[in-house]
């Protein structure tokens, strides 16, 4: 009779061990499935950290992040939308995050849907517009992030200084002193860095 060799002996081994021991495999779908911490799953947005700078859109290599300024309506907003079907989990926008806490990459792995609609994370913004030329500025929230930021520094830049008061409801937004006036006249307006220069040279 021929004995086995050595080879044939840890096969024997291997099989055996797998027969009785736990599976190497996960149990899904018949049981859950967590996946590691750092697992980098889809992307999701905190509507209250993210200030809608849209330096997540600039840095995404498959441009799964889209931006729209919509302006035309009564209220003008900035709409970010992530679009799963384009990304590829490289977390770039998480690294990139002006706000540091504004998208993070989440472990959920296990997504599904029938329509394009349901691998979309949106995220909406009010947007200032220069009160002058009528052009976007930022976001509300983008500026009132920078003027914590900068604190007292803040009130170098009236802009930055009349969104900060409205808040308190202390002054009045949208001034218009009326056709009679010089362009100077706007000096206390929100107003594109552009803007600015005009009304603080035209005399
Ligand atoms: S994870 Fe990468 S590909 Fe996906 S949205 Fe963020 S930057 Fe774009
Ligand atoms: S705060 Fe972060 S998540 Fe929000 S728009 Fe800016 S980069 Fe994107």
């Amino acid at each position: 009779m021929k004995l086995p060799c050595l080879f044939q002996l840890r096969i024997l081994k291997v099989a055996l061990a797998s027969l009785f021991g736990r599976p190497y495999t996960t149990a899904f779908p018949k049981g859950g499935y967590t996946p590691s911490e750092r697992y980098r799953g889809r992307p999701r947005y905190d509507e209250t950290e993210c200030i809608g700078c849209g330096a997540c859109a600039e840095v995404c290599p498959s441009n799964a992040i889209e931006m729209i300024d919509d302006i035309a309506s009564d209220a003008p907003r900035r709409i970010l939308i992530q679009h799963l079907d384009t990304c590829i989990q490289c977390g770039q926008c998480e690294r990139y995050c002006t706000s540091e806490k504004g998208i993070k990459l989440s472990t959920e792995w296990d997504y599904v849907g029938f329509a394009r609609k349901d691998f979309e994370e949106r995220v909406e913004k009010e947007l200032l517009l220069c009160e002058v030329c009528g052009k976007v500025l930022a976001p509300i929230d983008q500026i009132r992030w920078l003027v914590k930021r900068l604190g007292a520094l803040a009130f170098c830049n009236p802009t930055l200084m009349l969104v900060s008061h409205s808040n308190l409801q202390v002054v009045d937004r949208g001034f218009d002193p009326g056709d009679g006036y010089p362009l100077r006249a706007r000096r206390i307006n929100i107003q594109c860095p552009h803007c600015r220069r005009k009304t603080a040279m035209t005399v």
